[in-house]
């Protein structure tokens, strides 16, 4: 495994290999659910290249850049034992350098859920992402289902751009007892990690009532809301039944459905979400 910091070290590397290439962009402190990205990855093409890059521009001012937690030996290491062939992992000045000014804007489905909670977010990702593939020039890329909204807004991207490659969305990763992975999940206290076990439980309510034929969307949000609100260290963020296209809110689920949350527990924003009707 060769790790490369430059993007013209990089493309050194990565004029040599021939065959199909998978790509899996992620900001590091990996876990179980960036590993299935690699090994789905790894079925798929010839050769994984990853990269860990922790983008500044999709955090908000007010947002954990400066503590997103960090730990490139453990990465490494891991990443080796998946056989990924190259890792890219660039500096801020690299991706960023003095007088960088071109951004990719995608509309509309940035406007709500993460994309309100977080102004300026996609913008970030979506700059950063174009770039990569830019770089990487993959075959395939592989995101997690877990950020629903970004794999959406990366779909987009692709389709509107013409950008030629696949996109791979891969199911969530979850804790034994349901939580979804996440780099975040490291700030939870003990306590703060059982009370986060309310974002699955809300989804997995959901679900049930749904099962059970209930389809009134603002019942379905009510009971959610109202199972969170009864977990002191949890605050809801936001709670969203929508169509999984266009993320426009519906009031009635008669096709599939993405419900998603977002919620602060202590001082740790979580998200997951479910779909509903696939
Ligand atoms: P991040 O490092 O948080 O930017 O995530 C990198 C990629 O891993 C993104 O495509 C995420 O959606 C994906 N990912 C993060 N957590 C999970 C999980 N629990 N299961 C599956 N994919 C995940």
């Amino acid at each position: 495994m060769k790790i490369l910091e430059t993007i013209a070290a990089f493309k050194a590397e990565r004029d040599k290999i021939g065959g199909s290439v998978g790509f899996v962009p992620t900001m590091g402190y990996l876990h179980d659910g960036h590993l299935e990205l690699v090994r789905r990855a790894r079925a798929e093409n010839i050769t994984v290249i990853a990269s860990i890059f922790v983008n500044p521009s999709q955090f908000g001012a007010q947002e954990d850049f400066s503590s997103y937690p960090r730990d490139t030996e453990r990465d490494l290491a891991m990443l080796e034992e998946e056989n990924v062939r190259l890792v890219f992992m660039p500096a801020i000045e690299e991706m960023y350098p003095q007088g960088f000014s071109t951004w990719v804007e995608v509309e509309k489905i940035t406007e709500r859920l993460e994309g309100e909670s977080r102004p300026g977010h996609f913008r970030g990702v979506a700059t950063v992402v174009a770039k990569l593939f830019n770089i990487v020039q993959p075959d395939s890329a592989y995101f997690g289902q877990k950020d629903a909204q970004q794999l959406a807004v990366i779909c987009r991207m692709v389709s509107d751009l013409g950008l030629n490659l696949d996109i791979v969305a891969v199911p969530t990763v979850r804790e034994p007892d349901g939580l979804a992975m996440s780099s975040r999940n490291i700030f939870l206290t003990a306590e703060e990690r059982k009370a986060a076990l309310v974002l699955w439980k809300a989804l997995c309510l959901a679900r049930g009532h749904w099962e059970k034929g209930q389809r009134d969307v603002a019942s379905l949000r009510q009971e959610m809301a109202s199972l969170i609100e009864h977990e002191p260290f949890a605050n809801i963020d936001y709670i969203s039944i929508a169509d999984p296209e266009t993320l426009q809110e519906i009031d009635v689920i008669d096709s599939p459905a993405l419900v998603s949350l977002a919620v602060r527990i202590g001082g740790t924003r979580l998200i997951d979400n479910t779909m509903l009707g696939v």
